[in-house]
């Protein structure tokens, strides 16, 4: 499979070689030139296996170059019992007669970055030696919260990989910061910016079109390149659960093959609900993407109406992780719905950059909106949202996926679609205590790692063991710079 560039179609990359650079150097992003099919063969095939191999099955459709025995050893680590507390991996919990949980936070960081995260350093590593690359790849992460610790876990004490991680600095939750700042490792680095996460993000996206810096990181033997959602090596792992839930579904004995499933998403950059489009394509029976946002609902403004505007005020709320006014990964989904018209997407894109808004043709709108519902809920909402479910059925969410049950409900109210349903849980709630306990009624304790305790203690929920580990744990890193600061701190880091 090859792969071109969302604002140059006649570029033609290898997989590795893509997933090496993370980001095409004329800014747009690696895209495969086609979806394999899945046929009912394959779904049956992949109905008996485990997660670890329908994900090497799954990847290597799109990743011929690999070797089919290397992809299943990569399978085995990232989704082994070390890093994964649940057999299933990604298991599927039923919430109500045609209402699914997709549980995507068992990994070792407990949000569904992992997924992605545990597989990225391995698909790397090996691209580095297919294409021969010898200098060190050093990683830039800008995250809202999750994607910073998932992305160091997965490559701390990596060779030939060094990482360094930017958060905003008031706009993670506690538990979040602690396990970025504790976090171990020889090749790592964390510092907190002064912004949100959309400017540490812009900042970094600057970093990697700065040709002066790209030159004397070269002459130290290093190449910049990232594990942010842009990069194809995250997006791939990401379809693999998808189609593995389906399987789940079909496996109960309640489902028949071909019978469609909507699935809702709580959405940020665009890349989880962009890999469900992808499975989509592959011919996954899906119905509906429900497009979840909080209430930065610049995405659900443009599935309404075609016009993506970010001139808003940014919230930081209690599901941080969603507190983007940038969606990256639309851009994959612009090229797709222009059927390939990059400079289409090369104009949308400077739009955005010099005005902050575009508007789609009425031809995209109308396959957009055949596609995707896009819903958003308020803070009010969100902590309702918690209460309800753990009321009703017992079962406690976080507060982004909580964005998600709450928008799946509108949109079955509002349009009468009872299809069934799977909604992505993309944290674990003892992530997020703080806001948790507070939307049950609870007066949270003090101390944000009591909280943990706390909340196992009401709920009856064992708390994930590497959370209740971070009591203790030795503050590394306690850096803050001002945006304009970040080239420095990579050139220090890169010393
Ligand atoms: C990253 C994240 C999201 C948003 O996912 P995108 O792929 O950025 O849309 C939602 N929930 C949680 C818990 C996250 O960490």
């Amino acid at each position: 499979m090859q792969y071109l560039s969302t604002r140059d179609k006649s570029l033609r990359l290898s997989a590795a070689e893509a997933i090496t650079m993370g980001l095409s150097r004329d800014g747009g992003l690696f895209t495969p030139v086609a979806f394999p099919n899945l046929g009912t063969l394959d779904l049956k095939t992949l109905c008996g296996m485990d997660y670890q191999r329908r994900a090497a099955y799954i990847m290597g459709k799109y990743l011929e170059q690999f070797r089919p025995e290397d992809l299943e050893q990569f399978s085995r680590n990232a989704y082994g019992p070390e890093t994964f507390d649940h057999p299933g991996v990604a298991p599927l919990r039923k919430v109500d007669g045609n209402t699914w949980c997709l549980e995507l936070w068992h990994g070792p960081t407990s949000a569904f970055k992992d997924l992605a995260l545990q597989m990225l350093p391995q698909l790397l590593s090996y691209s580095l030696k297919k294409t021969g690359e010898e200098k060190t790849a050093c990683i830039l992460v800008a995250t809202s919260g999750d994607t910073g610790k998932a992305a160091m876990e997965g490559f701390a004490n990596v060779p030939q990989t060094k990482i360094l991680v930017f958060y905003p600095e008031n706009g993670v939750s506690e538990i979040q910061k602690l396990q970025m700042v504790t976090q171990e490792g020889d090749n790592v680095g964390v510092c907190a910016v002064k912004g949100n996460f959309d400017d540490a993000q812009n900042a970094v996206k600057r970093i990697f079109s700065d040709e002066v810096l790209r030159k004397d990181l070269e002459e130290k033997g290093y190449f910049l390149s990232s594990a942010n959602s842009i990069n194809w090596g995250r997006i791939l792992p990401q379809i693999v659960y998808y189609i593995s839930a389906y399987c789940d579904l079909l496996n109960t004995g309640e489902f028949k093959l071909g019978q469609k499933v909507n699935f809702c998403v709580p959405t940020g950059n665009f890349g989880n609900i962009l890999a469900c489009y992808y499975a989509r394509k592959m011919g996954l029976p899906v119905g509906k993407l429900i497009c979840a946002s909080n209430c930065n609902d610049v995405l659900t403004d443009f599935i309404r109406t075609g016009i993506y505007d970010r001139n808003r005020p940014f919230h930081t709320t209690i599901s941080p992780s969603m507190d983007i006014l940038i969606s990256s990964n639309l851009e994959r989904l612009l090229f797709d719905l222009s059927e390939w018209d990059d400079g289409l997407v090369r104009d949308c894109m400077q739009q955005l950059n010099e005005t902050g808004r575009y508007e789609i043709n009425g031809e995209m709108k109308t396959r957009l909106q055949s596609l995707f519902y896009g819903g958003f809920c308020g803070e009010r909402e969100t902590e309702t949202a918690i209460t309800e479910v753990y009321r009703q059925y017992g079962y406690l969410v976080d507060t982004h996926t909580a964005v998600a049950a709450r928008v799946l409900t509108d949109y079955r109210r509002e349009t009468g679609d009872d299809t069934p349903a799977i909604f992505a849980s993309t944290a674990s709630p003892f992530k997020f205590c703080d806001s948790v306990l507070n939307a049950i009624g609870r007066t949270p304790e003090a101390d944000s790692l009591d909280r943990i305790a706390q909340l196992q203690e009401i709920s009856g929920v064992t708390a994930p063991v590497r959370l209740a580990a971070l009591r203790g744990k030795e503050v590394r890193f306690k850096e803050v710079t001002e945006k304009a600061g970040m080239e420095n701190i990579v050139r220090a880091f890169l010393q």
